[in-house]
């Protein structure tokens, strides 16, 4: 070698380890310390100099993920050990039964357990030689695998070489236990040969934008990661699973190197480069394994992976060894799947709601079903073609699937069933928001609103009426708005309470407690007082002055939604351009409906004590006593008739009714000036019947 080549040779094994060591900060500590951009760099300079001096490139070199051949076909392989699967349990009783006997037949004692999250993906196993990823095997027949070598070599969460563990790391082993064995044998990985076991997985949110783009190329789509992990890594042509940004997580360190626990093989995986799961938890308690489910079911709908439940291993290695094998499924481990995520339902209604992008899209109201624990009211019908594909009616009873989508989906209808009183289901005319006529574009399927400030004016609307002036939320921020917006949660004010608990933990930022909390404060407010109501619902030109105002004059959301023009403009602060608003805000079907929906919905809107009549601003006070009614009557008759009553007279005060054995109020009104009423004056006054006096 020559000088230059030398320090070129240096330089290349300087980028690589760079590289290596944020491959390993980003897959495995999930943490990014540069850019995307500045690591693109890095490897390009590194392609640079490896095509300027070829000589010095390797097998292991992360410019070398794609670079073998495309395959001719799948060789198979025989695997070390037997790659088992695992025995299926769906309630906690069978989680009990399964520890009961092994402490019954096996003698195996309250053991520690080692839980972790089951991925839905591929499994496969990765065999590394002095450090170096030299074969991976799918678990195939749990015999015989297919080699995918250069598939998972295409995938960045799979370290082509095994990282050196620091000397920071070895020591943090060694405190958690790990045998001086294992740590002997960690000390050179570049003399290490071991094999992993772990799942090939698709993250959610590279399954969806990759959906996008094959729907944008007119393709199908995929209908679940599961296959797309699968059938990716069944490619012959590593350029394919190099595209589609696929993870992996690795389960077991299956070669003996003298590691006692389970626990202890997922730090040691991790220190060595392979991605694992943080979720795992080490437990001895039957309560503490199924809170770890529970709080899985809940949050899994957030996780940006898949997962079908949770793997429950006995965590010393020996005793898991001893108990052996039952058929083909170990008896040291249990997989305690999630409940079905499919259920039958009405569909009761659709409704339409507007994107930020102005997509118009239906929305299924179901008749509230429990499906896998959680409360489904709402799925998703994405379009007019999925609603004439389906041939689902109003009225029909429909299969609903909740896969990992926070909204479920709509998937089959069960036309059978029908009555022959379900309606077909029509898409709007006009934009239910802001009312422009819809257009559905050439070559698209999707209706739109072109208004462009029509989702604008939605999210205004909502955080305006969810604010103080209106129906006073507490907590349900700007944030949390945009959220519900775009998971199509909420489309207008109705929809708001009919949020379920379950719709809210799965928004960004919450969890059990916030989303009780929440749930809570919007039940709360359901019962609403008229003038907030009417403010809340966004009617132009009326603000809280004006809402107050027409709720004195009208009493009842009713009288005022079948006052006139020009009753409405009998009412102080009302114009005739207010009028004229609020006579139309009322007559649009879908304001009518929203009305409907949230009353039908448990929705109350109180009466308001209405201000009008002869009494109107009239204030009384009331003295002595009255022989044909008592005080709280009189206070109701002057009430009724928009009058108020004070308890101390005053130079505002109207006037003083005077009954038998007055108290000082009587020449307190003398002496202010106060017009006083006897009995009969004011049954007068208030229009009683006086026959009987
Ligand atoms: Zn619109």
């Amino acid at each position: 070698m020559t000088t230059d080549q030398r320090a070129v040779a240096k330089r290349i094994n300087k980028l690589r380890a760079e590289i290596a060591h944020h491959r390993y900060l980003y897959h495995v500590l999930n943490r990014q310390e540069i850019s995307d951009e500045a690591l693109d760099s890095l490897k390009h300079e590194l392609k640079e100099l490896e095509d300027a001096y070829p000589s010095l490139i390797t097998e292991q070199s992360p410019t070398q993920r794609v670079a073998g051949a495309v395959q001719s076909g799948f060789q198979k392989v025989t695997h070390n050990t037997r790659m088992l699967s695992i025995e299926d349990a769906f309630l906690r009783e069978d989680v009990a039964q399964w520890l009961e006997r092994l402490a019954n037949r096996y003698d195996v004692k309250n053991p520690e357990l080692f839980c972790e999250v089951k991925m839905d993906g591929l499994a496969v196993a990765l065999r590394y030689q002095n450090g170096a990823l030299i074969l991976a095997v799918t678990r195939g027949t749990g015999e015989v695998g297919e080699d995918v070598t250069h598939n998972a070599r295409a995938i960045q969460a799979i370290p082509l070489t095994l990282r050196q563990p620091t000397a920071d790391d070895l020591s943090a082993l060694s405190k958690a236990g790990v045998s001086n064995e294992a740590l002997a044998m960690l000390r050179d990985v570049s003399r290490l040969s071991v094999e992993v076991r772990g799942e090939v997985y698709m993250p959610k949110d590279a399954f969806e934008a990759m959906n996008v783009r094959e729907k944008k190329e007119g393709r199908e789509g995929f209908a679940n990661p599961r296959n797309v992990a699968a059938g990716t890594m069944r490619q012959l042509d590593p350029q394919v699973a190099a595209n589609r940004a696929l993870r992996y997580f690795g389960y077991a360190l299956v070669t003996d190197i003298g590691l006692a626990t389970h626990e202890a093989q997922h730090m040691v995986m991790q220190t060595i480069g392979i991605p694992v799961n943080p979720l795992s938890k080490r437990t001895r308690v039957l309560d503490d394994v199924e809170a770890f489910y529970d709080k899985l079911i809940h949050k899994r709908d957030a996780l940006n992976y898949w997962t079908d439940g949770v793997v429950i291993n006995i965590n010393d290695m020996r005793t898991f060894g001893a108990l052996g094998v039952a058929g083909k499924a170990p008896r040291g481990a249990l997989a305690w799947k999630y409940p079905a995520q499919e259920a039958t339902t009405t569909l009761r209604d659709v409704s339409w709601s507007v994107g930020r992008t102005g997509v118009v899209t239906p929305v299924a109201e179901l008749e509230p079903v429990t499906i896998g624990g959680t409360v489904v009211r709402h799925a998703s019908l994405h379009n007019d073609d999925e609603i004439k594909r389906l041939g689902v009616r109003v009225g029909d009873t429909v299969i609903i699937q909740k896969a990992g989508d926070i909204i479920p989906k709509v998937t089959r209808v069960l036309e059978k069933l029908r009555t022959g009183n379900e309606k077909k289901i029509r898409p709007p005319e006009v934009c239910p928001i802001c009312g422009t006529t819809l257009v559905t574009h050439p070559g698209e399927v999707a209706l739109m609103c072109d208004s462009r400030d029509c989702y604008a004016r939605l999210r205004q609307r909502i955080i305006y009426a969810v604010s103080k002036q209106g129906f006073d939320i507490n907590g349900l921020g700007e944030r949390t708005v945009d959220q519900l917006l775009e998971e199509g949660l909420i489309h207008n004010i109705s929809s708001i309470f009919q949020l379920t608990e379950d719709e809210l933990r799965n928004l960004d930022g919450f969890g059990d407690v916030s989303a009780k909390k929440l749930h809570n404060e919007i039940q709360k407010h359901k019962r609403i007082s008229l003038p907030r109501f009417l403010t809340a619902i966004g009617i132009p030109h009326v603000g809280s002055e004006t809402a107050l105002r027409m709720a004195e004059a009208f009493g009842s959301l009713d009288a005022l939604m079948r006052a006139d023009k020009e009753a409405l403009m009998e009412v102080d602060d009302v114009g005739e351009v207010v009028a004229q608003s609020v006579v139309e805000f009322f007559k649009r079907s879908h304001v009518r409906a929203n009305i409907a929906d949230f009353r039908k919905n448990g929705g109350e809107i109180l009466s308001h004590k209405r201000r009008t009549g002869r009494l109107q601003d009239k204030t009384f006070v009331l003295t002595g006593t009255l022989k044909h009614m008592t005080r709280v009557e009189a206070k109701a008759a002057i009430e009724a008739l928009g009058g108020s009553v004070s308890g101390s007279v005053s130079r505002k005060t109207d006037y003083v009714v005077v009954g038998e054995q007055p108290g000082s109020k009587a020449d307190e009104a003398v002496r202010l000036d106060v017009t006083t009423l006897n009995e009969r004056e004011f049954f007068a006054m208030i229009g009683a019947d006086l026959s009987h006096i």
